[in-house]
Parts: C-alpha cells; sequence; structure tokens
C-alpha cells in the first residue's frame, strides 16, 4: 500500500482511496436488468447480477476494466445518451440514440470480427425497449473499443423479429423473478462462457471441466465462419 503523509499528520494511503473511489457507482434500480438478460445461462446471470449477496469478489483488475468501462460510456455520441428504460419490469439503460440509430459501446482488448452474440442481444432488447416507448429503430450498432490496441470498430446488428426477442426476454424475466423470489438457483445452461465463470468450479463435473479448451477452439472457430 502507497502511504503518504498528510497535511494535518496522519497517513492518507493512496491506494485505497483510489480503489474505494474507481467501486463507487450510482445506487442501481432494484428489478431485472437487461445484462441480466442477454446471459445464456439463467444460473450464472441470478448468481452474478440478481443474488442479494454475489460471491464474486472483484480483484485490482477487475474494478480497472469495470471502471475504464464505466467512464467510457459517459462520452456522449448521439443526441440520446444513456437513456433510461423501463418496461415489464425489465430495466436497462442503452447508451446512445438518435433519428432511429442506436449504439451501444463496449470496451475490449481485441475486437472480434462480428458482434458478439451477448452483446448483439442486448441491443436487440435495447431496440424492443425504445419501440415500447414508441421510438423509431432502424439501424443498431455496437461499438468495440479496444483499450489495449487503441482501436475501435461500429459492428451492425441484424435485429430478429421483434416477437421473438419480446417472448424471450419475458420468459428469461419470468425465471429470474421466480428465483429471485424463491431463492431457487434456476437451471444451469452450458455455453462457451462456463470457461469465465466464476461458479465453474462448483457447477461443472470433471468431465465437463476438461471440456471448456474444446469449447473455446470450438467458440473461436464459430465466430470465424
Ligand atoms: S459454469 Fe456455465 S453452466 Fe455453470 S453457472 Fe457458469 S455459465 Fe452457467
Amino acid at each position: 500500500m502507497m502511504k503518504i503523509e498528510g497535511r494535518k499528520g496522519g497517513n492518507i494511503d493512496l491506494e485505497e482511496k483510489f480503489l474505494s473511489a474507481i467501486t463507487r457507482q450510482p445506487k442501481r434500480r432494484s428489478g431485472i436488468h437487461v445484462t441480466a438478460l442477454r446471459e445464456e445461462c439463467m444460473k450464472m446471470s441470478y448468481l452474478y447480477h440478481v443474488k442479494e449477496s454475489p460471491d464474486f469478489k472483484p480483484n485490482k483488475k477487475n474494478l480497472l476494466t469495470f471502471w475504464i468501462g464505466r467512464e467510457l460510456h459517459k462520452t456522449p455520441i448521439l443526441a440520446q445518451n444513456e437513456l433510461i428504460l423501463d418496461w415489464n419490469g425489465i430495466l436497462g439503460s442503452c447508451d446512445d440514440y438518435e433519428n432511429g440509430v442506436l449504439v451501444d459501446k463496449k470496451t475490449c482488448t481485441s475486437i472480434p470480427s462480428q458482434a458478439k452474440d451477448q452483446d448483439a442481444r442486448q441491443v436487440e432488447y435495447y431496440a424492443l425497449m425504445l419501440k415500447k416507448r414508441g421510438k423509431i429503430v432502424n439501424r443498431v450498432y455496437i461499438l468495440y473499443i479496444d483499450i489495449n490496441n487503441k482501436d475501435f470498430v461500429f459492428h451492425r446488428v441484424k435485429v430478429r423479429p421483434y416477437d421473438e426477442i419480446e417472448a424471450e426476454m419475458i420468459s428469461k424475466r419470468d425465471i429470474l423473478q421466480k428465483a429471485k423470489e424463491t431463492g431457487v438457483i434456476p437451471p444451469r445452461t452450458l455455453n462457451w462462457k462456463c470457461k469465465y465463470c466464476y461458479h465453474r468450479f462448483e457447477c461443472l463435473n470433471e468431465k465437463e471441466l476438461e471440456n471448456l479448451e474444446y469449447r473455446e477452439i470450438d467458440y473461436e472457430l464459430n465466430r470465424e465462419k
């Protein structure tokens, strides 16, 4: 820890002050958030996003990554920035909107060749929520900002039919809402994110854990198609 002497005596712990400043964030609205719905596995979403006291303890690297992402989102690109959305018990905040164009920003350490599935789902959910508010949405993009190589790309997302998106959102909302009320963890869905999941060691059996490497290769190959 880096301690320096204060003007009136006593030590100031600069590292501690910095880490607590970047951890501070506005109080989250209570409800089911789009960031929880965008995942494939509702067990993971429940454990990360919905459970009152998450087991996830971010380390210094996680804290810095979250902070950089949060700060980058604050830069407005289009006329309306950080639009607060609320529909049918689902909450969200879409980054930028103007004249039928929706943009969501994502920080990354290498730019994907196309929009990632969960990012595409997230903007589809925002598009639907905007439409429910009477806004026109005809083009949807994800802006990937590579913080390692200092580069950026806009990937366009082809939005699925809105009735399909709506049914998916409602079904996931109901699963998470029920889990929230009963405390019963929802069923898992194995997916490529298992290899990053904080709960993988208690969730997966030995064979499934062994297979994670193959899942990663399969996923990367699929993304390149
Ligand atoms: S390890 Fe995979 S299946 Fe288990 S909770 Fe995490 S994402 Fe879901």
